[in-house]
């Protein structure tokens, strides 16, 4: 969530943690600060809202060669200034950003602080606070440092500057992400990677419950009890110009027309000389030793595991399960025998499936993650990661990241049925070569989605998508795209569902909106668009080629029904990219939301 950077060097710091933090405003958040530091002590500026304002508020004529910035996206107070980070000790001799959150920060203000006047609500000044109680005893900041972090429980990306010492940031991260990055007479702390793509390419992994001393020309890392580990640097391969938007005006869209070379680039990385599918024989070995795939997701990833699901056992004959990673602890199922864990998450980083991940390793089950950043935490833990090949995804609301996890899993499923021996009788990767063709021709129409978006979306306060079959997951994550950028309250229904309660909803104008690309449930689809057009739905038919009847609003180009999801849901997204379009809001950065959900 949110997000960290820090700068260490010779040059003037505020553009750098600035642009830092530009970077990374895609992960959500509601208020933002810098702290730069100098011969005349901390300049901290801080402001509510977005980087924009901070910029106007940073004062210029300041000339200082480190400091630390964050985004934050509110967990303990409202979103306020007072509550920004960075926040600051007693004295004013500590500043700290931090993102996560401290599970024990009562018991720590109990123990420690009780002289101590907090100045805001966050469980993030408990450890600036604790660590300059520490220091007060220790006299010795790393040591302090360490002390406080052995102390904290929960979710930490840490970083601190030192008033008296203009030479060190100190840092640490349990489950949070935070990255080092390396320069030539300076180094960089950012939450990952695309913060410091200006400056850098080289990086440092941190491992949770490490301190880091970040110098110019010194990067040490060290055990909580002070021992110093060694640890080679990374190059990362990420295109600096693939996170500008061009000439598109929201990354949503540029990420929505995407899709077609990246399901191209999925065939090109999973193709091995001789035209079949290419995929890490561990992988392979552990889909076929395993009795039962569970899909471990949340959000978008979660419709694109219930996807995954119908493919793993229509195809290869596998049982699956999917589930909720905030709920899977608590609900946990009766595990199979040979459980095989599989993780989905665009960033790598949710916290919610990584703490099912500890769990399930605990345990001793195998674990397959898919993500679009191999190096991140999910990717690191599991035992194999499958990469998405689909490049950063800035706006909030995922598109590209859904289609590439369905191309994955299926291309997991076609794989671990051809190692059973089934016969499926189509080239699976000719079959995503015509998704992709009809993926282009359905976003080179755009303007006939802007249409639809106008009529069925400028007025309204609620909308439905109804589906059956694999229609139904695509509809429930079509609602969500709806929801999540436009604000209209929508809800995707299985369409037979609807008239055992939630048609009672159903009135005059209200938008419904129905897709059909399954053969065995064409008519029965179309008799619940009858009902609900009885009761004054205002409808709209999304059906598939050979399935299409005259009153259809929009058909979609004929591909393999396994594989509709991958073309049906285009439509979808660029009906939501419109409707928050007309309705005038923040498409690449809703309200509310973060990006990567590194908190539980
Ligand atoms: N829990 C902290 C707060 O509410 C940090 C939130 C964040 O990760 O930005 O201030």
């Amino acid at each position: 969530m949110c997000g960290i950077v820090g700068y260490i060097g010779n040059n003037d710091t505020k553009e750098v943690l600035l642009n830092g933090l530009e970077k990374l405003e895609y992960r959500g958040y509601d208020s933002a600060g810098i702290a730069t530091s100098n011969d005349e002590g901390i300049q901290l500026f801080k402001v509510k809202g977005r980087i924009a304002n901070l910029r106007e508020k940073v004062d210029n004529s300041v000339q200082s060669t480190m400091g630390i910035g964050h985004t934050r996206w509110a967990t303990h107070g409202a979103p306020s200034e007072e509550n920004a980070h960075p926040h600051q000790s007693a004295s004013g001799r500590f500043t700290i950003v931090h993102n996560g959150v401290i599970e024990n920060y009562y018991e720590i203000r109990d123990e420690y602080l009780a002289n101590v006047s907090l100045k805001s609500e966050t469980d993030t000044e408990i450890i600036v606070q604790l660590i300059e109680v520490l220091n007060d005893k220790n006299n010795d900041v790393a040591k302090s440092f360490r002390q406080a972090v052995a102390l904290l429980k929960g979710s930490y990306a840490l970083a601190l500057i030192d008033s008296k010492d203009q030479e060190k940031i100190y840092v640490a991260k349990n489950k949070s992400p935070l990255l080092v990055g390396l320069g030539d007479g300076f180094n960089l702390v950012a939450s990952d990677a695309m913060a410091t793509l200006k400056e850098t390419d080289r990086y440092v992994e941190i491992h949770d419950k490490e301190v880091v001393i970040v110098k110019r020309d010194f990067v040490e890392i060290q055990s909580l009890d002070g021992v110093a580990i060694e640890r080679e640097p990374y190059t990362a391969e990420i295109d600096a110009t693939d996170i500008e938007k061009g000439t598109y005006p929201h990354f949503m869209l540029k990420e929505i027309d995407e899709q077609p070379p990246v399901i191209r680039k999925i065939i090109q990385e999973y193709k091995d000389d001789n035209d079949s599918i290419k995929l890490d024989q561990d992988i392979r070995q552990a889909m076929l030793d395993s009795d039962r795939v569970y899909i471990i997701a949340a959000g978008t990833s979660y419709h694109a595991g219930l996807v995954g699901k119908q493919l793993i056992e229509k195809l290869a004959n596998v049982p699956v399960e999917v589930h909720i990673a905030s709920e899977f602890s608590y609900n946990m199922p009766l595990l199979s025998e040979k459980p095989l864990f599989v993780f989905i998450s665009q960033s790598g980083e949710t916290a919610d499936s990584r703490s099912v991940l500890v769990e399930t390793k605990k345990l001793g089950h195998p674990a397959l993650t898919i993500t679009n950043v191999p190096g991140s935490t999910l990717s690191r833990e599991a035992d194999f990661t499958l990469h998405l090949h689909a490049g950063p995804e800035i706006a909030v609301a995922s598109t590209k990241a859904y289609t590439a996890q369905i191309a994955v899993l299926a291309l997991l499923a076609v794989d671990t049925a051809q190692a059973k021996g089934i016969d499926l009788s189509f080239d699976p990767l000719q079959e995503l070569g015509i998704v992709a063709s009809v993926m282009e021709s359905l976003t080179d129409q755009k303007e006939e989605f802007e249409k639809l978006a106008k009529e069925f979306f400028t007025e309204t306060r609620n909308a439905f998508y109804i589906g059956r079959g694999m229609d139904y997951f695509v509809v429930q994550e079509a609602s969500l795209k709806l929801k999540e950028i436009s604000y209209i309250q929508a809800e995707g229904f299985a369409g037979g569902e609807l008239k055992h309660g939630t048609i009672a909803l159903i009135e005059e104008g209200t938008p419904v909106i129905a897709l059909s690309t399954q053969a065995n449930v064409n008519y029965s689809i179309r008799g619940n668009v009858q009902e609900v057009a009885a009761r004054g739905a205002k409808t709209c038919v999304i059906s598939l080629e050979g399935l299409e009847q005259e009153s259809d609003t929009f058909v979609l180009p004929h591909v393999h029904e396994l594989l509709t999801p991958l073309v049906s849901v285009v439509p979808m997204q660029l009906l939501a990219y419109y409707a928050a379009l007309h309705r005038d809001c923040d498409v690449d950065k809703p309200r509310n939301l973060a990006k990567s959900v590194t908190v539980e």
